[in-house]
């Protein structure tokens, strides 16, 4: 006898609607506008007239399961039992009786949470979690974004930035975490280690060399045994060789720095997507609290905030100013790091979406 068929694992998302509040659903694509009553909160109006608020509270990334049950039970007890999370991590309450915003609002603070991170404010950072999932990491990105969210309480909270600010940092130098309006990334400063002993047990040699953007990776037997060697005047320090062949140890406590780049931003609303430039280079990987990368983020947005206009994001108040001004104003040094003299670099000029023939 035939066997029933089984039915298949599904995996990926599940099927967000199930989720989302009532309203919400019944709303889905007809709304009408959204406004911002106060920092957090977020109020939107349908074509039908109905109204939903979300309050959002500042949550990290990687949320243990206590904390994730506090928060749970104060939407239950002071919202409406929905939630969901923002690309950027935060936890939203969605109530459709104003009256709730309120207590709810105070439920959050009461419990040590801060609700705000909406319109001109500088929202959560983004980032990745490397150390637990990924095989590439150079630094702790969580612990990099708490030490400055910490710092960078009050302007997450209120609304005093000329436009929104966007953080994202990053635990490697080559993959997530880029195009902020201030990027913190790791930067290695120094060619990778071989461990000749293990290559040729654990690295698949042709990917490795396929890997390297600069042709800097040589097949090489290296004491009767297969293995690989690099041509460090050509090796620009990216780490890409890490990845696929572990035993080109890239990572060094004193030679993995952290970077800083502002004016990324994806947008392709009232202008071209612009490509974020370095601005600081060679900055200690200072655990726990990093606070040398914290004051130059820090010394940035002080700066932004007292001479950009009204709305003006990042890359828009440095393309009017110049960034020989912009250098000036914040005081960071302009040095020969900050010269693009990759030979790549004309593709990285390239720095629109808008399509060309
Ligand atoms: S930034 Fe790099 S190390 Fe961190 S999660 Fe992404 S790929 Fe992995
Ligand atoms: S660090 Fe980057 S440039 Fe250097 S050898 Fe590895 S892949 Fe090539």
């Amino acid at each position: 006898m035939a066997q029933e068929m089984r039915s298949p694992i599904e995996s990926g998302c599940p099927d967000g609607f199930q989720y989302m509040h009532p309203v919400m659903r019944k709303n889905y694509g007809q709304w009408a506008y959204h406004e911002d009553p106060q920092p957090g909160v977020l109020v939107h109006v349908a074509h039908s007239g109905d109204k939903i608020w979300t309050v959002r509270a500042g949550t990290q990334r990687i949320l243990d399961v206590f904390t994730l049950r506090t928060l749970c039970d104060i939407g239950d007890k002071y919202a409406e039992g929905y939630v969901h999370f923002t690309i950027r991590s935060n936890i939203e309450y969605q109530v459709a009786d104003e009256a709730k915003v309120e207590p709810l609002i105070k439920a959050l603070r009461d419990a040590g949470f801060i609700v705000g991170g909406t319109r001109n404010s500088v929202a959560m950072m983004s980032h990745t979690q490397g150390w637990l999932h990924c095989d590439i990491p150079g630094t702790d990105a969580s612990g990099v974004v708490k030490s400055m969210m910490d710092e960078l309480i009050g302007e997450f909270t209120e609304w005093n930035m000329p436009n929104r600010v966007h953080l994202t940092t990053s635990c490697c130098q080559i993959n997530c975490g880029g195009q902020g309006d201030i990027a913190i990334n790791v930067q290695h400063t120094k060619p990778p280690k071989i461990n000749h002993d293990l290559v040729s047990n654990v690295c698949e040699r042709p990917s490795v060399v396929a890997r390297c953007p600069v042709a800097a990776i040589r097949p090489a037997l290296v004491n009767g045994k297969p293995s690989l060697e690099v041509d460090e005047k050509k090796c620009i320090c990216c780490g890409a060789c890490f990845p696929p062949c572990p035993p080109m140890q890239i990572n060094d406590a004193e030679h993995s720095k952290l970077s800083i780049w502002v004016g990324g931003n994806h947008s392709n609303a009232r202008g071209k997507p612009t490509f974020q430039k370095l601005v600081a280079s060679g900055i200690p990987n200072n655990p726990p609290r990093w606070p040398e990368a914290t004051a130059v983020v820090k010394k940035i947005l002080k700066t932004y905030k007292e001479d950009a206009k009204d709305w003006e994001r990042m890359n828009d108040w440095i393309e009017r100013i110049g960034w020989p001004r912009f250098f000036e104003k914040t005081g960071l040094p302009f040095t020969k790091y900050h010269i693009d003299n990759w030979r790549g670099a004309r593709a990285s000029l390239n720095a629109s979406t808008h399509i060309r023939f």
